[in-house]
């Protein structure tokens, strides 16, 4: 049976009691719960009361973080409702199951854009918050928490906390970044940014090696936007090659208009074989081919730039029905160089590839959430398809490999970390623990504290 998260618009308000199966966007793992999805504010608290239970948004999570084996799955996209907008600061407040794409729908005709943005517009702002999401331009705008002023959440005894930086502050901490463990966001404000354009001032220079990226990041820190594709296929003198992408929104006014949706769409599961190395090898030479010059400069819309992959629905089927395995980790500076050539050798002599491979040199700009993924350092972040074993212990190595070099993992794209790994890299989950709902827990969390 193929499996959604999120029920069709049709569906929101009926209420499903039987449990089905469930799957996040990597297709791994698939879990048993009911639906109740939202779609008034007052729907929730559910009365009567069940327990465990867990919010989810559009389900773009990767692993776990949004699911809840034999538990209830609040869907939240009923909540999609733009409560007020302030055109002279930008500053905007909706209701949680509002997506990214809504709002750009919105605001980008009005002359504003979001202050952060993930690789795909289809996650709701609660799920945004909830990851404390970061960016191309993270490192001069951190997270997306860091422009949320304030929400409200919506404990499952009923209790509403109003939560900003100078009221409820620990709550507003333990929230953004919390992984929807702490109670349902009801409703959040997000401060935009004004735009004159859709156009991107776009940069793309190929480049070779960990050296040269690292250089070419400190030397485009001023760009609000860098972030590089790299092949992590390739060994020998084409190893860690890769563009280089810079971008800044574009000064010259230009008409605002809103964006079509998309049409295209992967209608069924790719077979496992259509996805083996030599299908990745040619992507990755292809890619790195497609720009013929060394460095070229152009001017393109905001949608290829931000969101290439949103053009086609559905792309996760490419991978088959047993789905993917995300990698995404953060290294501190200080093993940054040294520590990601030895992720990526590691990876290229696994055998296994990825199309999709990014790496970004991540800011100093504080996340306000205590439990927010990013810090200082380069990120990498990667897709492998699930063939056998081998996937997972090449997941379990590369886990292992960042927790020597002093990195972490990201739970947004995690199915694969170890109660002791994620205690590790999280030692202060305790403390965030005590902000948990009674009620509410994920697959991601009763693994990852299994035992503790
Ligand atoms: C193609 C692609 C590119 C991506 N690129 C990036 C990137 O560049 N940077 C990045 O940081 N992430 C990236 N992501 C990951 C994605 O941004 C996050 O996983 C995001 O949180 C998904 O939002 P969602 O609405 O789908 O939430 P879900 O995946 O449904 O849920 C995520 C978490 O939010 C909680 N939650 C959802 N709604 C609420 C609510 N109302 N109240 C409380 N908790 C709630 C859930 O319990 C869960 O813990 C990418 C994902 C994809 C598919």
């Amino acid at each position: 049976m193929r499996t959604k998260l999120i029920p069709p618009a049709s569906e929101s308000g009926s209420e499903s009691k039987r449990e089905s199966d469930f799957e996040s966007w990597g297709r791994y793992p698939k879990v048993k719960s009911s639906l109740r999805p939202l779609h008034w504010m007052g729907d929730f608290p559910l009365r009567p009361a069940v327990s465990p239970q867990l919010p989810v948004g559009m389900g773009r999570s990767y692993g776990d973080v949004c699911l809840l084996e034999g538990g209830t799955l609040l869907g939240t996209r009923g909540l999609d409702r733009l409560l007020a907008f302030d055109a002279q600061t930008g500053l905007l407040r909706c209701e949680s199951g509002v997506t990214l794409a809504e709002i750009l729908r919105f605001a980008v005709p009005l002359g504003w854009f979001l202050p952060v943005t993930p690789g795909t517009k289809y996650v709701t702002v609660g799920g945004a918050i909830a990851n404390d999401i970061h960016g191309k331009n993270h490192h001069v705008a951190g997270t997306f928490g860091c422009h949320v002023p304030r929400f409200e959440l919506v404990r499952s005894d009923g209790t509403r906390i109003s939560c900003s930086a100078s009221e409820n502050s620990d709550w507003f901490a333990a929230t953004i970044g919390g992984m929807g463990l702490t109670g349902l966001i009801a409703w959040a404000e997000v401060q935009l940014r004004p735009i004159v354009s859709r156009n991107i001032c776009y940069e793309g220079i190929r480049f070779h090696g960990m050296d040269e990226f690292l250089a070419l990041s400190a030397a485009s820190s001023h760009a609000e936007y860098t972030v590089a594709w790299i092949d992590c296929i390739s060994r020998g003198r084409n190893f860690a090659r890769g563009i280089f992408m810079l971008g800044d929104h574009s000064h010259l006014p230009d008409p605002l208009l809103p964006t079509p949706e998309p049409r295209l769409s992967v209608p069924f599961d790719f077979p496992g074989w259509a996805l083996n190395r030599f299908a990745m090898r040619v992507f990755n030479g292809a890619y790195y081919h497609k720009q013929r010059h060394r460095h070229v400069s152009a001017l393109v819309d905001y949608e290829p730039f931000f969101y290439p992959l949103d053009k086609v629905l559905h792309w996760n089927r490419i991978y088959g029905k047993r789905g993917f395995l995300q990698f995404q980790c953060v290294l501190p500076f200080a093993h940054g160089r040294e520590g990601m050539e030895a992720i990526l050798q590691a990876i290229a002599d696994s055998g296994l590839g990825s199309f999709l491979a990014v790496l970004k040199v991540m800011g100093n700009p504080a996340s306000p959430g205590s439990m927010s993924f990013p810090m200082p350092g380069i990120t990498l972040a990667l897709d492998i398809p699930i063939h056998s074993d081998v996937t997972f212990r090449l997941f379990d190595r590369l886990a292992e490999m960042t927790r020597e070099l002093g990195g972490r993992l990201y739970p947004a794209k995690d199915a694969r970390m170890t109660a002791a790994q994620f205690q590790f890299f999280y030692p202060q989950w305790r403390e965030f623990a005590a902000y948990r709902d009674p009620d509410f827990t994920s697959s991601f969390w009763e693994r990852v504290t299994h035992g503790a």
